[in-house]
């Protein structure tokens, strides 16, 4: 891994290496309730059909949340966010989830895995002052920031429900004062400050029930979270409910996550193709590396954007487009690790709420991240992999909507990572033409 690389996460990857090798390789079907995803009946894109729009899936199962028979409180929050039919992973999962039951589940990006575990904890939850009984780990403190709002947003009407987040780059007074005078029920974070707050006592893991990883492969395979996450755990009681969850899960890292359970019930996408998002369209451009900036300013003035996130490879060149684009009169905003944390978290807000309409980034922000009026990302360098490409180009065309991928293809190596997505994945990525009609990348027109 180049240096580049390791600046954008929030934990080194130096000594990342496979570990998983000497496991058995999982089947991911039969044993264990495990339900081979390519048996349900999906629509050509893997899910529910007919679709209509975002929120607005008619269920081929024609269930409605309330079939999951969920608290009355929990309900009323589903029908405020405006969920009307549940997903098919939802579908899938919740049911069991709710019983307690250990999951690992992988679905395709977008569709709501995030509301699988906090309504599933939220249903089980019995708060008890002092105690908490959820914690959640992710692998970048937007992503914890972002999944303890949805927290927030599903517990509106358990008001005796507290939920915090911790993680780097803020002071830990800040968390320590929180666990002692207002001690949360549910617990999100990045696996360092967790780790940190449970070895200095401030943090009791000993009533812990539900234990959740988000991204799982991502936090598993960094060999320094998956130390810290291997200690957190064995913080906790024996019997807890854990489920994983990410839209990519190897035949590596599923016994890896299967470790960490009992009897899972497990839900996989072993034909890849299932991963594609048909509701993105999905080009590339070829160019020479010194004819990105101008590439990019004529497509940003030429195509019509709701929102855009530009991935770039490193954090200088993060820097340095923004300024650029803010100069040519497109106003952008970077995150990136190489940001003081406050500030990180400020710009993910302005952009959340629509503040802002350009977002450049570093891979940290490619995973996870749930920006609903994005409908194009730009890979203006090219990711170093499949699975990022993937989660990357997921940004856009959240549950089902519409989106544009356009990724810049510079040398012999960057095609060889497009010719590989598109045959994992089954996808063609055709050249960008001059013309692209609006209607197929931006919803509701
Ligand atoms: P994933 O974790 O699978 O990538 P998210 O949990 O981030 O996906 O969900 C993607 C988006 O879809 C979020 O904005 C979420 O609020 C929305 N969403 C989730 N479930 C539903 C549903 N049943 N109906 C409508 N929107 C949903």
């Amino acid at each position: 891994m180049t240096t580049d690389e390791q600046e954008l996460l929030d934990y080194d990857e130096t000594d990342e290496q496979s570990t998983t090798g000497n496991h058995a390789s999982a089947t991911g079907t039969g044993n264990n309730g495990t339900i081979a995803t390519s048996k349900i009946q999906n629509g050509s894109d893997g899910s529910l059909q007919p679709k209509i729009g975002r929120g607005t899936y008619v269920s081929i199962h024609a269930s409605g949340f309330k079939d999951f028979l969920l608290k009355p409180e929990l309900l009323r929050a589903i029908m405020d966010c405006g969920f009307e039919h549940p997903s098919e992973v939802q579908h899938e999962s919740i049911p069991q989830a709710i019983l307690g039951t250990d999951i690992v589940c992988q679905a395709k990006s977008g569709m709501g895995k995030t509301a699988v575990f906090v309504l599933a904890t939220l249903q089980q939850l019995e708060p008890v002052e002092g105690q908490v009984v959820a914690i959640i780990i992710c692998h970048t403190r937007e992503l914890a920031f972002q999944i303890s709002r949805e927290y927030e947003r599903f517990c509106k009407y358990m008001t005796q429900v507290r939920v915090a987040v911790f993680f780097g780059g803020l002071p830990t007074k800040n968390d320590e004062d929180i666990l002692k005078k207002n001690c949360p029920h549910i617990v999100v974070g990045t696996p360092g400050r967790i780790l940190a707050l449970a070895k200095s006592k401030a943090l009791n893991l000993r009533h812990v029930k539900h234990f959740i990883l988000d991204e799982c492969d991502k936090v598993l395979e960094s060999l320094d979270m998956r130390r810290d996450v291997q200690e957190i755990f064995k913080l906790t009681p024996h019997d807890k409910q854990v489920m994983m969850f990410s839209a990519t899960l190897s035949k590596e890292i599923r016994p890896v996550c299967k470790k960490f359970m009992q009897d899972p019930m497990e839900i996989y996408i072993d034909d890849e193709t299932k991963l594609t998002l048909h509701g993105l369209r999905q080009h590339y451009v070829k160019l020479r590396e010194n004819e990105k900036n101008r590439k990019l300013i004529d497509l940003l003035d030429k195509l019509e954007f709701n929102q855009v996130v530009i991935f770039v490879k490193s954090v200088p060149r993060c820097t340095a487009l923004c300024k650029l684009l803010s100069e040519q009169n497109f106003p952008a905003v970077e995150i990136h690790r190489g940001m003081p944390q406050e500030e990180r978290l400020l710009r993910y807000k302005e952009f959340k709420e629509f503040q802002t309409r350009i977002l450049v980034a570093t891979n940290l922000f490619g995973r996870g991240m749930d920006i609903e009026r994005v409908n194009i990302v730009f890979n203006y360098d090219m990711p170093e992999d499949t699975d990022t490409y993937l989660h990357r180009v997921a940004r856009a065309g959240r549950f089902g909507t519409k989106g544009l991928a356009i990724t810049y293809v510079a040398d012999e190596s960057d095609a060889a990572i497009l010719n590989d997505v598109q045959s994992r994945f089954e996808v063609q990525i055709t050249e960008m033409p001059d013309e692209i009609d609006v209607t197929t990348y931006i919803e509701n027109r």
